[in-house]
């Protein structure tokens, strides 16, 4: 059976229109290409979260759709995302990856998008047991269910192992042209994306922080010690070494952009701190004021500033440097004991 990708209408021949979830990692390109391929018009849409590695976001979407010539839309998340990453129903993978409930959340804006787009249905690059935690079977199911698209969602990679989806009942696309892959290996991807001179995905491993174990420390931290956490909160978890005394945070830069971004980020009532006259971080204080946290500030501050020994002169201050401490430059140890992990 071939598909009818094109319905008539008003004695006019449109073709049917399918949305995609362009992630633009091998997967999801790959999708689109198949479902291009049936003839269909395809648009895509993108989900940049402040957990992107890729600090632009959009990232190989952007490229994708380019080199296939459809529609992206890139869509930035809110707050409602922090929220589910905060408390999320169906718990994490082995890190802080909410992979069910971050599907389940895309699936939801997907298909408001799928409708005022007028698309027919909507198409991931899910691999059928390739991600432990989001793409076996039961995952599969309750992501469908729970984003209100039961048998909506097709495949195109792994469809041929999946029940048949409207998509394929309606013959809106021909199931016998799609894939039957499962498991963890990339081989058919990759052997199928050299066919398909596609040699462009920079993003095939993912490329989710929330899946780092260092990244997860700091993110869990975070969520212990604040009640409200805002987009920006998170993204200053990218930027330099993070420490933990009690309520308060300190963060040293790891060098001069990240110094950069730490002033700008700072908030009216954090110090900042730097060792004046060799090379020197900027490091944040956060919270209390107290003079052991300010000492504690001082002394990550010597540790990583280019004076390695003895007693260090720090300046610190709220909007200047008008304050100062002499303090030791700190062991290891001393260091490692304050790290967030
Ligand atoms: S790896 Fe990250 S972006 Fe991907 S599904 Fe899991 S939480 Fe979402």
């Amino acid at each position: 059976m071939t598909s009818c990708a094109e319905i008539t209408k008003d004695d006019e021949t449109i073709k049917m229109k399918a949305l995609a979830l362009l992630s633009g990692g091998l997967d999801s390109t790959l999708a689109t290409k198949l479902i291009l391929d049936q003839g269909l018009d395809v648009e895509a849409i993108n989900f940049v979260s402040p957990f992107c590695l890729c600090e632009k976001g959009g990232c190989g979407a952007v490229g994708a759709a380019k080199k296939f010539n459809i529609p992206l839309k890139v869509v930035r998340v809110d707050e409602d995302y922090l929220r589910i990453v905060r408390n999320p129903k169906h718990g994490y993978g082995r890190n802080m990856n909410p992979c069910i409930d971050c599907r389940i959340f895309m699936l939801r804006r997907a298909r408001r998008y799928a409708k005022e787009i007028g698309a027919s249905f909507i198409f991931t690059g899910e691999v059928l047991g390739e991600r432990p935690m989001s793409q076996h079977r039961q995952a599969l199911d309750i992501i469908e269910e729970e984003a209100g698209l039961k048998g909506k969602i097709l495949r195109p990679l792994s469809a041929k192992l999946l029940p048949e989806t409207e998509a394929e009942k309606k013959g809106w696309v021909a199931r016998e042209r799609l894939f039957d892959i499962k498991g963890r290996s990339r081989k058919k991807q990759i052997e199928t994306a050299e066919e398909f001179n596609i040699t462009d995905y920079p993003c095939p491993s993912g490329g989710c922080l929330l899946t780092y174990k260092e990244f997860a420390d700091k993110l869990r931290d975070l969520f212990e010690h604040k009640k409200r956490v805002t987009l920006e909160g998170v993204r200053l978890l990218k930027v330099g070494r993070h420490f933990r005394f009690g309520e308060n945070k300190i963060i040293v830069g790891r060098n001069d952009s990240e110094n950069k971004t730490l002033l700008q980020s700072k908030a009216k009532h954090d110090y900042y701190f730097e060792v004046k006259g060799c090379g020197s971080p900027i490091t944040l204080l956060q919270g209390h004021k107290t003079k052991e946290a300010v000492k504690k500030a001082a002394f990550l501050t010597a540790y990583y500033s280019d004076q390695k020994v003895g007693e260090v002169h720090v300046k610190f201050g709220k909007d200047s440097l008008d304050k100062s401490i002499i303090v030791s430059v700190p062991s290891k140890e001393e260091v490692e004991n304050l790290r967030i992990k």
